[in-house]
């Protein structure tokens, strides 16, 4: 840090007031639609919040504070009630999922069955028509697909038992539903009242409960808020800090503490006296959570809105955009997952840190891949380079997305962390004359990438393997002559010169930055592994997995090892659980869901990776019998593996070209700061 920072960070740690956040998350957290708090997108509670946001911003100096709309379903829940009625009378809270339409008051009664994991041989043997029936819900499948499975056996009302989550005693449920909207009533409870009807089913005793919901669903619209800080120097640059504040609950962590401490760290900076260089833009996004009927790609859609529809002409501009959620918990791990050319400067900005300040995680990890449960990817996608801070911890399978999500799981210290270390990270990138970008990553990443396509699969691509290690060493080029500029930078500032004459070439210099990181990150950010464990990976990545794993298939049917064949097949395209699913519901809720033709795929538009629709042979293959059957099997497995063959390496000529383009941006950017050190050479000398 030089001195002119130590400044800066010295004055923004100076006014920042721990009073301020705790203050704006409390009053974001007490504002609900109900005893149990909620601010679902588009509803009176999220409008209110979204007013106070922005009264706020307004009221601590930020400036062309505004209110975008967005139009989305508006899903007003008021609640949820299970009354047990048999085998003794007893009434428990419940909730129920984003989109999920209310009953009437009289509400639905049932005998329930339990059906394990809801998988369609779960069924077999089973009369649920017209019953309730109970269904885990494990990490592996979305909710939509067991409720429908659930639909299509005749139920008429589903309790979800979440597995995964919601541990704790009495808590209960919320989160998107992740598909097509739901026909009968579906409820959760806690897990204490799930295990004693289990226990009442199997002592032969008969459940019979009665659901009732109130909610509703309307054509509305959700509030993005927005406040700028702006650019000292008008500049066209941005520096993007965002969180949301719709909300399960009274979602403190997730996330009216991310947006109390947003406004800390406005406030802080502008009771600095901070002046910008790039304009600093501050945003609370609506429809994080959920914001789309009958799509699989229902959150982030306030994001993906702002970025693609309000202000498409940001990827280009912004500098970075910061992510604040789930970034402020007591006794938690780190987790900061960048795009891959801020990595490395979020490693020496966090090491660097830590010294500095005391930071209260257990523990640090770097990704460098954004994540698809943040808005972080909306912005990601189009072409921004990212970073977002994730804490783990007890919480997650606890407290997530329930009732006991308040600020009890928050303490000073996590708070200061979050908004010193957001706030200095700011004042580092902005002050930055060069941006600190490793474009390295990028080829190191995708060539070791390549290497594993040349040995997983044979195939020759010696073109694309030198291609991309042109790439590298041009990256690491640029490096060191970006870091011969630092020296004679330093060098001139000892003599007493300034920086004047260079300073237009380092703002091209910058600008071409930009492009080079948004064609690749919007370009090399695909989406493989569909649904709920949807990873971002490089395009070609689930294409390789997928024929690696067709070729295990292959091999086991061969040798007749059944098991292992359909473990194999399972895990073409990340599908595992689906398969086990009826045909009717796979196709509903997960062909249909990521149909690239589909003009509601939000921000998974054009990251998607390709689907082969293996049911049909994972479903024949369990039941096989006859040689003539295995035959048929492997030569619809062999087809399909070439078909993925095919989709790989179309895969890979567009990454070479991707590639390609950015080498020769960065060729002409590494002349320009040629031109720069020339040009500081003279004036040292
Ligand atoms: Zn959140």
């Amino acid at each position: 840090m030089d001195k002119l920072e130590k400044e800066y960070v010295k004055s923004f740690v100076k006014n920042f007031d721990v009073n301020y956040a705790w203050q704006a998350s409390d009053k974001i957290a007490n504002i609900g639609l109900f005893r149990l708090g909620f601010r679902p997108s588009g509803t009176i509670a999220e409008h209110e919040a979204a007013k106070y946001i922005a009264d706020e911003m307004k009221r601590i100096g930020l400036v062309n504070v505004s209110l975008e709309k967005v139009p989305l379903p508006a899903w007003s829940f008021l609640g949820a009630e299970v009354n047990i009625i048999q085998p003794e009378n007893r009434t428990v809270a419940a909730s129920t999922y984003a989109g999920c339409l209310g009953t009437s008051l009289e509400g639905v009664t049932g005998e329930v069955v339990y059906v394990g994991d809801g998988t369609r041989h779960d069924y077999s043997g089973l009369d649920v028509q017209d019953k309730v029936v109970m269904v885990n819900r494990t990490k592996d499948l979305v909710y939509s697909a067991i409720v429908y499975e659930a639909q299509l056996h005749g139920a008429k009302g589903v309790i979800v038992r979440e597995t995964a989550y919601a541990k704790a005693p009495e808590a209960i449920r919320c989160n998107d539903f992740c598909g097509t909207q739901a026909r009968v009533a579906v409820v959760n409870v806690s897990k204490d009242v799930t295990d004693q009807i289990i226990d009442w089913i199997k002592e032969g005793k008969k459940v019979v409960v009665n659901l009732i919901i109130d909610a509703k669903v309307e054509d509305g619209e959700g509030n993005n808020v927005l406040g700028y800080l702006p650019s000292s120097e008008k500049s066209d640059k941005l520096i993007i800090i965002g969180a949301h504040h719709d909300s399960w609950f009274h979602g403190f962590t997730d996330n009216a503490a991310g947006v109390g401490c947003m406004l800390a760290i406005a406030k802080a900076l502008i009771e600095s006296g901070y002046k910008p260089k790039a304009n600093l833009l501050f945003i609370s996004h609506t429809g994080e959570e959920f914001g789309a009927l009958n799509t699989f790609y229902d959150w982030l859609i306030g994001s993906d809105y702002a970025v693609k529809i309000e202000h498409p002409d940001w990827a280009g501009k912004v500098i970075a955009y910061l992510n604040l959620d789930g970034s402020i918990l007591v006794n938690a791990t780190a987790h900061f997952e960048t795009t891959r050319e801020l990595k490395d400067f979020t490693e020496k900005f966090v090491e660097e840190f830590k010294e500095e300040f005391r930071i209260p995680y257990k523990s640090v990890e770097f990704v460098s891949v954004p994540d698809t449960q943040l808005d972080q990817f909306s912005y990601a996608g189009v072409g921004i380079p990212s970073m977002a801070l994730i804490l783990n911890g007890h919480y997650d399978d606890m407290y997530y997305h329930t009732q006991f999500d308040e600020a009890k799981l928050v303490d000073d210290a996590s708070l200061k962390a979050g908004v010193l270390l957001f706030g200095i990270y700011i004042l580092k990138l902005d002050n930055a004359l060069v941006l600190p970008f490793d474009l390295s990553a990028w080829g190191e990443e995708l060539l070791a990438g390549y290497g594993r396509t040349e040995v997983g699969l044979r195939l020759d691509l010696k073109d694309a393997m030198d291609r991309m290690e042109k790439f590298v060493d041009n990256t690491k080029e640029f490096s060191v002559r970006v870091e011969e500029t630092y020296c004679l930078l330093e060098e001139l500032k000892r003599i007493g010169g300034d920086n004047k004459s260079v300073k237009n070439i380092f703002k091209e210099v910058n600008s071409g930055l930009l492009e080079v990181t948004k064609l690749l990150n919007a370009q090399l950010n695909a989406l493989g592994g569909v649904q709920v464990a949807e990873k971002v990976m490089f395009p070609h990545e689930q294409y390789l997995k997928d024929i690696l794993f067709l070729g295990e298939t292959v091999e086991a049917i061969k040798k007749k090892e059944i098991e292992p064949a359909l473990t194999s097949l399972a895990k073409v395209g990340g599908v595992e659980a689906w398969c086990l699913m009826s045909r009717k519901t796979f196709e509903n809720e997960f062909l249909k869901m990521v149909d690239l033709r589909r003009k509601d795929l939000h921000w998974g538009t054009g990251h998607i990776v390709k689907y082969v629709d293996l049911w049909n042979e994972y479903n024949t293959l369990e039941k096989v019998e006859d040689e003539t059957k295995t035959k048929e099997i492997l030569k619809s497995l062999e087809n399909k593996r070439s078909l993925l063959l095919d989709y790989l390496k179309e895969t890979i000529k567009t990454e070479e070209k991707t590639v390609e383009k950015a080498n020769l941006s960065l060729t002409k950017l590494t002349k320009q700061v040629k031109t720069v050190i020339s040009k500081l050479k003279k004036q040292v000398q």
